[in-house]
């Protein structure tokens, strides 16, 4: 079933209650399962629309629109923010601050736009609960928390999403990015990488600087680790395969003249193949504890710090969501396109009870802005799409979305 969108999908009074709330968003952002006020917000939004909703996986909130029988279909938005200073210069900018887990105080800012993700699906559920004779079923609101910590989705699911939700047909999800505003990008299969990160603690033997013998020299044994670990991707892994192995910190030592007694890297790794995960990762273990021994040092302390789900475009499900796109946003406006090798927690919501899901990008940037030197990309301090048409954009694809399953 599908259901032809008005080329006016909202009122001026609708479209300007939807600019309110995501200015209102973007001001006032929180950091990742800190998302309180947000929260309690879209609650309030859900429940004045006449839509049931719930708290699930602390600071997430899921709505649940039930109009009779017919398919259940979910839709969700991340709602968090980044510790970054915004310089946008906007009215609207944050001034707010955040504390982290480890303390420290930190500037917050909407950085990667979830504000728009939050403020697209709240307009958009208020339309579904006001056209009720255009729809029959049951549409799963679903507002993460944490995204950008791996830490929401999890959360949500291990708090019982499924257990407290209906389980639907599939599962759609959006992402602002750099790109036109009115148009729209997906890919089918494989659309964003697995991610996992690892802290690793180098273990060794502390020493006066002038008396090597004596030590066991991290920071050695730390430089022929993170050498060796480029070949993995360059002489273990099949080159028609994707996979990324980057060491982003290294510390160690505080002195010129002292042989440290530990040293300390964090890496990060990128696959879509299952199989080229285990690979990579296995490859990791091996070299780190086989480097540790030939310097004689004791074996390294690694620590998982997170991991990323992958996200799989079903592609049944895909050409099913690009074709009722197409309808609504023009064909011309929905672009097949590589996948990323970024990551998302997305794909757990459905991977977690075997349920096909769809993620898409939609572009928030003007044509001038794209043409400039130097775009600015989300997490960015001037990361500022164009308000519109990128939210209409958003409630569009939305609608059309959940409407091709459950439109009558
Ligand atoms: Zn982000
Ligand atoms: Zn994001």
């Amino acid at each position: 079933m599908s259901a032809t969108l008005p080329a006016e999908l909202l009122s001026e009074s609708q479209r300007a209650e939807m600019h309110d709330l995501y200015r209102h968003l973007h001001a006032h952002p929180e950091l990742s399962m800190q998302e309180h006020r947000t929260s309690a917000l879209i609650q309030a939004e859900l429940e004045k629309a006449g839509i049931e909703a719930f708290r699930c996986g602390g600071t997430g909130v899921v709505g649940i629109l039930r109009n009779g029988d017919g398919p259940v279909v979910a839709f969700r938005a991340d709602i968090d923010g980044l510790p970054i200073r915004e310089d946008t210069g906007l009215p609207y900018a944050s001034t707010a601050t955040g504390v982290l887990d480890d303390g420290t105080e930190v500037p917050v800012m909407h950085g990667c736009g979830h504000d728009i993700h939050a403020a697209t699906l709240l307009t958009a559920a208020k339309l579904l609960a006001g056209s009720l004779e255009r729809w029959a079923g049951t549409i799963v609101l679903i507002f993460q928390p944490g995204e950008e910590t791996a830490a929401g989705a999890k959360a949500m699911v291990e708090d019982g999403l499924w257990d407290r939700a209906p389980r639907p047909e599939v599962i759609y999800g959006q992402h602002v990015m750099p790109g036109l505003a009115g148009t729209i990008q997906y890919a089918t299969g494989h659309t964003m990488t697995q991610a996992d990160s690892w802290k690793v603690t180098l273990l060794g033997r502390q020493s006066h600087g002038s008396q090597p013998q004596d030590s066991i020299d991290p920071i050695v044994l730390g430089a022929h680790i993170i050498t060796r670990i480029q070949t993995i991707v360059s002489r273990e892994i099949d080159p028609r395969r994707a996979a990324v192995v980057t060491v982003g910190t290294f510390h160690g030592g505080l002195k010129e003249n002292i042989i440290p007694s530990s040293a300390e890297f964090t890496l990060n790794v990128r696959t879509f193949d299952d199989a080229v995960r285990e690979k990579v990762l296995n490859s990791l273990r091996r070299i780190i504890r086989a480097e540790a021994e030939a310097s004689d040092a004791p074996d390294p302390v690694i620590e998982e710090l997170y991991t990323f789900p992958k996200n799989y475009n079903d592609p049944e499900a895909t050409a099913d969501v690009v074709e009722a796109l197409g309808k609504a946003l023009g064909d011309g406006n929905v672009i097949e396109v590589e996948p990323l090798m970024g990551s998302e927690d997305f794909g757990l919501l459905g991977a977690a009870i075997g349920v096909p899901s769809v993620f898409w990008f939609f572009g928030g940037h003007t044509q001038e802005t794209l043409d400039a030197d130097q775009v600015p990309m989300n997490h960015s301090p001037f990361f500022s799409p164009a308000m519109e048409p990128t939210l209409s954009t958003g409630v569009r694809a939305a609608m059309a979305a959940v409407l091709s399953k459950a439109g009558t």
